[in-house]
């Protein structure tokens, strides 16, 4: 029972990212997105880190979006192949 932690050397990495929001509503929600977090902190990270960023590549020719450049060249070769602008 003898509870004495070294003092907070050990930094957990905290994935508050995967709170599950059934059970908490956060305080504080993304004004874009609607994600919820219950550190204003948190959603200051989401909102200048990753709200807007994390579809990195939008085509131009549909809704489609990817994170990686190689997904959406391919997507855009497979699905918008013939439609190949040529500027
Ligand atoms: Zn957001
Ligand atoms: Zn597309």
């Amino acid at each position: 029972m003898c509870s004495v932690r070294p003092a907070g050397t050990l930094a957990h990495h905290i994935s508050e990212d995967t709170n599950t929001s059934l059970e908490f509503r956060g305080e504080f929600s993304c004004p874009r997105c609607g994600k919820d977090y219950r550190w204003k902190r948190n959603l200051t990270r989401h909102l200048s880190k990753e709200c807007g960023k994390e579809p990195a590549f939008q085509c131009h020719s549909c809704d489609y979006r990817s994170k990686h450049k190689q997904h959406m060249l391919r997507h855009i070769a497979s699905r918008h192949a013939e439609q190949d602008p040529l500027m």
